[in-house]
């Protein structure tokens, strides 16, 4: 029997501990595996909230994917997928097509910005965290409010999942301008579609909901919950409860949705474009094809006054990959696998500390109590799991353990 072809679509924390956790799995004479990714480097996402307060530049967060994708026999192929043929079973590019017995999804996300007039950074004056591009121009954004400060405010947007990064940010901004001395002069503001601080799309986590209003109390940042905004222009944030929310620099995180290649080709989406799966990230219906990362569709926790979307964190991507590559080399060998619930592990920066939140299961309710903690210990943990993981999964490697994220 000749070798299998496996596609995997996305080079980011899905796409790329599939194809480490691949490789470990099966021989290259098993398995012939094109990784197929539209930039050619890695970037650690979760450091974007530092490339924009300019504390990282985006080389000191990313390496380039073909050398350790080469040096594991992996093909690398730089492109953007433009269409996925379910049943042809193949991938197409502009120039190319890759054939496949099996494929990975981990196209990760879109921002749908479309869902509220003034979404920015590049259709509206709202700014963002939620890609490279949109960090570098948001760490432009911040350098000109602390030459002209004035009020500011931190949001997500309805129907939101990715709410961690929007705290970070909030805090992140507030340490900036109190060490810069700016800080008396840029009121601000935090507005969630969350129906209490904390719940970050998964219905909160033991005691994280006291800690971040104590945390956004003391540090003088307003917040109102359930607020649905409904427009951002150059002067202010409209919210659907209240008089509009002055603001110069207005950071909101939009909604997601899968990426237009994905979501386009038939048969592979929800009307969301993510691709719906089973507990190994099987789909459920299309033969051969897995999904892992943020490109999965997982259902909220339940109706909020405001809708918020379940979160698909690093950590979270990273369970996925590895349990839908053993499933697939199960399968190879004529097994099954047995499947997991997922957990998560975060840190979540406060500036000049940072929170430490692990829930297993992400989804309540839980058999553990989730564990809450906080002090600087956790800020230079989550420092010391970027250089990790980075040096780690350039190397061909992936970090031992989850021990920070
Ligand atoms: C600002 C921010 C901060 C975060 N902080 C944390 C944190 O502290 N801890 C944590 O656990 N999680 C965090 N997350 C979440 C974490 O980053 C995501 O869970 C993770 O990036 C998801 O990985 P992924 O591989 O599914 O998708 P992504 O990281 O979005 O990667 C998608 C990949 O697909 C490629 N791609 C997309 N479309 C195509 C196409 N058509 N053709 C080819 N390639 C394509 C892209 O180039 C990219 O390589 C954060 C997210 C953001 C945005």
């Amino acid at each position: 029997m000749g070798a299998v072809r496996i596609a995997i679509v996305g080079g980011s924390f899905g796409g790329l501990t599939a194809a480490y956790e691949l490789c470990r799995h099966l021989s290259p004479e098993r398995a012939e595996i094109t990784l197929v990714a539209k930039d050619d480097e890695f970037r650690f996402v979760p450091s974007f909230p530092w490339v924009a307060m300019g504390r990282r530049r985006l080389e000191q967060i990313s390496f380039p994917l073909a050398g350790p994708l080469v040096a594991k026999k992996v093909r690398f192929a730089r492109a953007t997928a433009t269409h996925i043929d379910t049943g042809a079973k193949v991938v197409s590019t502009g120039a190319d097509e890759h054939p496949y017995d099996f494929l990975v999804v981990a196209t990760g996300h879109r921002s749908a910005n479309e869902a509220v007039p003034g979404l920015g950074p590049f259709d509206g004056p709202g700014h963002s965290p939620m890609s490279a591009p949109e960090a570098e121009e948001l760490a432009r954004a911040i350098q000109r409010l602390l030459a002209e400060p004035g009020p500011v405010v931190v949001g997500a947007a309805p129907g939101a999942s990715c709410i961690g990064p929007v705290y970070e940010v909030a805090f992140e901004l507030d340490h900036l301008l109190r060490r810069r001395g700016l800080r008396h002069q840029v009121p601000m503001t935090f507005l969630t579609p969350e129906p209490y601080l904390g719940h970050m799309g998964m219905g909160g986590a033991g005691t994280i909901r006291q800690l971040l209003e104590g945390a956004l109390e003391e540090r003088d940042i307003g917040y109102r919950t359930s607020v649905a905004i409904t427009r951002i222009t150059d002067e202010a944030v409209e919210t659907a409860d209240a008089a509009p929310t002055p603001s110069v620099c207005s950071i909101v995180v939009p909604p997601l949705a899968g990426v237009e290649a994905v979501a386009a080709s038939e048969g592979l989406t929800n009307p969301k474009g993510f691709v719906p799966v089973d507990d190994h990230y099987r789909h459920l219906h299309a033969d051969g094809v897995y999904a892992v990362g943020v490109a999965v569709a997982l259902p909220p926790v339940g109706e909020t006054p405001v809708p918020v979307n379940f979160p698909k964190t690093g950590h979270m991507t990273e369970q996925m990959a590895r349990l839908a590559a053993a499933d697939l080399a199960a399968r190879l060998g004529g097994r099954g696998t047995p499947t997991a619930e997922l957990s998560a592990r975060c840190i979540l920066d406060m500036g000049d500390r940072a929170a430490y939140l692990a829930v297993d299961p992400v989804r309540p309710p839980r058999n553990r109590i989730p564990t809450v903690s906080e002090g600087r210990r956790w800020l230079l943990a989550k420092m010391a799991f970027e250089r990790a993981y980075l040096g780690f999964a350039r190397r061909g490697q992936l970090v031992p353990t989850a021990f920070g994220w």
